[in-house]
């Protein structure tokens, strides 16, 4: 389980103890440095980079980060950016380039935001900060969340703009059984459970209100 204190302290009825397998991670809101977790007592082999993040006055101690999955030699394989809440900012893009995987928080857009191209969002990505930060970092693989959808359900139609007005075409709106395969990158088909690469996967909207996306492989499609 992934808990932070900030978190903890915030939601006091989930005060159960979690019975870790690993010795918990303490990274320092104050002291910000990469962990490298190969060694004891962990034995896990993954890096982790945190960098502050520029969330709402209440969470003062926003962190997003970078995981590095290691070969045994401990070369990375895999580069995974993880922007966590936080609006746009200039030392994002470097925090976060190079990475294979970029999962970004988008939030609810601002009709501001949608009617002009120079609109920033305060405290979360939103729609301008998406695009942004997909543009500068060029992934791999794009994976937008954190849809928010208070008003709507426009997780399809956000990341069509994004991939548009981006350039980056493998941006997919993540969900709950969205599963990707490591190091490749591929993406399990909903329906038949295949592993395909992510340029064939075509998303479908959920039958019903905010459900479910579907992640489907050619095979699987009705054309
Ligand atoms: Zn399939």
């Amino acid at each position: 389980m992934v808990w932070d204190e900030d978190t903890r302290d915030a939601a006091p009825f989930m005060t159960k103890p979690v019975a870790h397998h690993h010795p918990p991670i303490m990274m320092q809101a104050g002291f910000i440095r990469p962990m490298d977790l190969s060694g004891p007592p962990w034995g896990i082999p993954i890096r982790v980079t945190p960098f502050k993040a520029k969330h709402s006055s209440d969470v003062p101690n926003a962190m997003g980060m970078v995981v590095e999955l290691l070969d045994e030699a401990g070369a990375t394989q895999v580069r995974l950016g993880y922007t966590a809440d936080t609006e746009y900012f200039d030392e994002l893009a470097v925090h976060l380039k190079d990475c294979h995987i970029l999962i970004a928080h988008i939030s609810q857009p601002t009709n501001e935001e949608l009617k002009s191209s120079t609109q920033g969002k305060k405290d979360h990505l939103g729609y301008r900060g998406t695009i942004r930060l997909m543009k500068e970092c060029r992934p791999r693989l794009g994976l937008i969340g954190e849809f928010w959808a208070g008003f709507a359900d426009l997780r399809i139609d956000l990341v069509k703009g994004i991939r548009s007005l981006s350039g980056c075409e493998e941006v997919f709106p993540a969900g709950i059984g969205m599963n990707i395969q490591l190091p490749g990158g591929g993406i399990q088909c909903t329906e038949c459970g295949e592993y395909g690469p992510a340029k064939q996967i075509r998303v479908s909207p959920p039958t019903d209100l905010f459900g479910n996306l579907s992640y489907l492989c050619p095979a699987c499609q009705l054309g």
